[in-house]
């Protein structure tokens, strides 16, 4: 089943008890931006809880924590030509939300669980979105190609190499360069 709009988890609904969710986010439900473009559907299951975290006899901070994987199929731009790349990507996540808020004026406390990544929480809600969002493009590769031999865009007139070829290497380099050139030599002389 499709869900067109996405999953919150509220941190009242935690108290009573965790929550399961194995969901399905059609392509478009979470925005990318330029980094990557969803294929098909997004994939993710897991379980939210509530962490009681004890600071003090009356400071309880009540923390979230979702566990959980997730698993499609994205286009990426190639780093050197730009021309989309198809990348299944799948992860698992062990997650700790904190109230926003919850470390201010306190650094002192800095993150103990080494093993565990800290986030947080506005508003006693976190969206399943936010949390998927972070974790794919966490998941990105750093740098990806659309073959490894792509020959990447032409710096000076922006074809692509792979495709095309042009007569920039032969040819005169770009004006604004030359121009440069010429008012390094003056400076010189
Ligand atoms: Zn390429
Ligand atoms: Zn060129």
């Amino acid at each position: 089943m499709l869900y067109p709009l996405n999953m919150e988890f509220f941190i009242s609904d935690l108290e009573r008890e965790p929550v399961e969710f194995d969901q399905e986010l059609a392509s478009g439900a979470i925005d990318f931006g330029d980094l990557a473009e969803q294929e098909g559907v997004l994939a993710s299951s897991g379980r939210a809880e509530v962490i009681h975290e004890h600071r003090g006899p009356k400071d309880v901070v009540p923390d979230m924590r979702i566990r959980g994987r997730f698993s499609g199929r994205f286009r990426v731009p190639c780093a050197r030509c730009v021309e989309p790349v198809e990348v299944p990507l799948a992860a698992d996540f062990d997650l700790i939300f904190r109230p926003l808020g919850a470390d201010a004026g306190a650094p002192e406390r800095s993150i103990t669980a080494p093993e565990t990544e800290i986030g947080y929480y506005q508003n006693d809600s976190l969206l399943l979105e936010d949390v998927l969002r972070e974790q794919v493009l966490l998941s990105l590769p750093a740098r990806t190609l659309c073959k490894p031999d792509c020959k990447g865009l032409c710096p000076r007139c922006g074809v692509n190499r792979n495709s095309q070829t042009c007569t920039c290497e032969e040819g005169p380099a770009d004006p604004r360069w030359d121009a440069l050139a010429g008012l390094r030599g003056r400076i010189k002389s």
